[in-house]
């Protein structure tokens, strides 16, 4: 039966049978059912196609992770070569293979200088709940077992896993039940909508100084580490004030507590560097890595670790922790090949030149539009920030997230996927995208706007 279902089936058939049998990620399965979700046939660059034979613009690099953009059969080429010789074999028990130990080795070079040991997982959920291991042992290692309490912000979003939910501040993921002990949320850096009359860079100290608050509160003596994204992608592209990292990491030095950089989104070329941590001037004990990695072609993931981190661990003799598919040699190839193509390509230096100042121009641009308040972009990573009155900051009379959502389904019609979260607008694309489809990037999301502006003024939202 599963051979018949191909892409020639007509869309309503795929629609229905995917309603049957295919219970979606982060879905509303109901409202799912009555619409048939969108069936997406092949891609290529920035370029996706779907069963109706509509040609999309991928302004979110699927899951901000086709970094190198779709159809490099290059990629294929390695994965069908690696899947021949050596398909799996596991890194346990004193055994490697060439692709985990090539791909550490290439991470470790492209990483801050002092970090030069990789902890392979298959995805961003599981890197950050190694990390959970990680920093607790190296407390326990230390002598100072009690040293267990992670703290993290509200908003930020590090996986759906038990650990990376935890983590994560995301309201709606909590109130699922069964989050773990031992994690503690501040305040996020976002003064779009929390900053009240203060200037940026002042509500940036006052957020950052909730970690040293909290550190005070919960006992040093209690205190693993902090985790942030440099900026939170999940939570609505939050770009924070130009003081709130600096102040972070003053914090973290002067508690000697572990700062986790979680750069799933911001790693590998998103911000124009190679990582958020250089582009913020952060300095972290462990980076969280996966997506722009394989850029989406496998799921790789992974946490870098400080030379500190990795000997103090090793000193308490054996981890007990480990995936089956901990440096899966299939996704450490392509991972590979992923960042030499990058390399050979100059594509962390085409981002700087193309979001600087050719999307950044035009992304600003967008504040002229009446509903669009703040814009935020740094290198390929941007958010518009919807508001009824932009003096006042304020916000819509209909539920948040009614607007979003309305802009993102006008953006969809328009053959441009755009996110909302709440009433943000967010874009990620692919690394390569060039000046030229920027532009119709920018064009469409003008489009959607101005459509979606009508709706909200017809319904009075
Ligand atoms: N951390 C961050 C910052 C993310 O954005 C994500 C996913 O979006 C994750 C962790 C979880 O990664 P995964 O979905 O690969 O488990």
């Amino acid at each position: 039966m599963n051979q018949m279902i191909t892409n020639h089936l007509p869309t309503a058939e795929l629609q229905a049978l995917d309603a049957a049998h295919h219970f979606h990620p982060f879905t509303d399965r109901n409202a799912l059912a009555k619409k048939g979700a969108r069936v997406i046939t092949s891609a290529d660059g920035v370029w996706l196609k779907d069963s109706e034979g509509h040609k999309i613009i991928d302004g979110m690099a699927g899951l901000w992770c086709v970094n190198i953009g779709y159809g490099r059969k290059e990629l294929a080429r390695v994965a069908a070569r690696q899947m021949e010789e050596l398909p799996y074999y596991n890194t346990f028990f004193q055994t490697t293979h060439v692709p985990a130990i090539a791909l550490a080795a290439k991470i470790a070079e492209l990483a801050p200088a002092h970090m030069n040991q990789v902890f392979f997982a298959s995805s961003g959920s599981e890197a950050n709940d190694t990390n959970i291991r990680l920093v607790r042992r190296y407390w326990q290692v230390k002598g100072k077992p009690e040293k267990r309490t992670i703290i993290a912000r509200w908003n930020g979003y590090h996986g759906s896993t038990m650990g990376g939910g935890s983590l994560g501040g995301m309201k709606p993921i909590h109130a699922h039940g069964g989050m773990i002990e031992g994690i503690h949320h501040i305040g996020q850096p976002d003064w779009w909508s929390e900053g009240g009359d203060m200037t940026p860079e002042e509500f940036g100290l006052l957020r950052a100084r909730e970690l040293e608050t909290a550190i005070e509160e919960l006992g040093v003596e209690n205190v693993a580490a902090f985790i942030g994204e440099p900026i939170q992608g999940a939570g609505g592209v939050i770009v924070p004030p130009s003081t709130y990292w600096p102040e972070i990491q003053r914090i973290c030095k002067k508690y000697g507590i572990l700062l986790i950089a979680d750069e799933v989104i911001t790693g590998f070329g998103r911000t124009g560097n190679w990582f958020g941590s250089t582009t913020f001037d952060i300095k972290p004990d462990i980076i969280t890595i996966a997506k722009g990695l394989s850029s989406g072609y496998q799921p790789v993931g992974g946490s870098i670790l400080s030379d500190d981190v990795a000997e103090v661990v090793a000193e308490g003799g054996e981890f007990f922790h480990g995936y089956t598919y901990s440096g899966h040699p299939v996704a450490c190839a392509v991972a590979l090949e992923n960042l030499h193509l990058m390399q050979e390509e100059h594509v962390v230096e085409h981002v700087a030149n193309v979001a600087h100042p050719y999307l950044k121009a035009r992304w600003d641009a967008l504040r002229d539009h009446p509903m669009v308040g703040e814009t935020k972009l740094v290198g390929l990573m941007g958010s518009l920030a919807l508001t009824p009155n932009k003096e006042k900051r304020a916000k819509f009379a209909a539920e948040a997230g009614t607007v979003g959502y309305k802009v993102r389904e006008r953006c969809f019609a328009n053959d441009l996927i755009m996110r909302h979260v709440g009433d943000r607008i967010i874009i990620s694309p692919p690394l390569v995208i060039t000046t030229a489809e920027i532009d119709i990037l920018v064009e469409r999301a003008k489009k959607s706007l101005d459509e979606a502006y009508k709706i909200v003024k017809d319904e009075g939202l």
